[in-house]
């Protein structure tokens, strides 16, 4: 079976969730990750702000592969909260050669950095991700607090254009959730297959098959010129001016 199914809503404290949407992204990646796909993310993440018109107020820090001068102990275990490298692949389940995201994904939501100091995450992986009630996912967002995404499953793409197109895609989907799309309370062009989404033209599309329904998008979204449908473009706007 080739299909890639969201998480369900998971009960998770929101409390501690700053709730200012105006806070800097932090770009961070697994060493696995080409340069061309690093600067593909940074320009899809520019392009989503611009979209948004927060690029002026939200700014894209590059961590990289970010890691702390101690990000392993003496025994050489990963240090928790230190590396990109954790973030990750504490997550590894080596049976599966995958990684478990509805856990990693919990630890964005407790993370001791964005106490400090508030921001969203997109965290940029090869690896393949899934969770528990799937075969895979291609990625996961967290409302308001960031997302781990795989291109993993685009590598396969012949078509070299397609290839980059179909990442952008998963980018637009998972970011846009991130910023809060779809908006819910719209009541209307929705549906709820796996988490809530978007019916129309629009990147917030449930795609479940990988990569037939995101190439699909990805012609869509080049025929009509539009990343996002109307309603969610306005509604991502409204999500910074609240
Ligand atoms: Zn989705
Ligand atoms: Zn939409």
């Amino acid at each position: 079976m080739d299909m890639a199914e969201e998480p369900r809503v998971r009960i998770l404290s929101t409390r501690t969730i700053p709730l200012n949407p105006i806070r800097p992204i932090y770009f961070m990646h697994t060493p696995d990750i080409t340069p061309e796909e690093k600067q593909l993310a940074l320009e899809t993440l520019e392009e989503i702000l611009n979209i948004a018109k927060v690029s002026r107020e939200i700014p894209v820090v590059d961590f990289g592969v970010w890691r702390q001068p101690n990000f392993r102990n003496s025994d050489g275990q990963l240090v928790p909260h230190m590396s990109v490298d954790w973030y990750v692949n504490k997550w590894l389940n080596q049976q599966r050669r995958q990684v478990n995201v509805s856990e990693g994904a919990t630890q964005l939501l407790f993370d001791p950095w964005n106490e400090k100091q508030p921001h969203y995450d997109v965290i940029l992986t090869a690896q393949d991700l899934y969770t528990p009630d799937t075969n895979f996912v291609v990625g996961i967002a967290h409302k308001r607090r960031g997302t781990i995404t795989s291109v993993k499953r685009f590598r396969d793409i012949k078509d070299k254009r397609m290839e980059r197109e179909t990442k952008k895609q998963e980018l637009f989907h998972e970011v846009g959730h991130v910023f809060g799309l779809p908006n819910e309370s719209r009541g209307f062009d929705l549906e709820y297959s796996l988490g809530a989404h978007c019916t129309n033209n629009c990147a917030i599309r449930q795609g479940l098959y990988v990569p037939r329904d995101w190439v699909n998008f990805v012609n869509d979204r080049q025929r009509t010129g539009q990343v996002y449908c109307d309603p969610c473009t306005k509604d991502l706007r409204t999500y910074f001016r609240k």
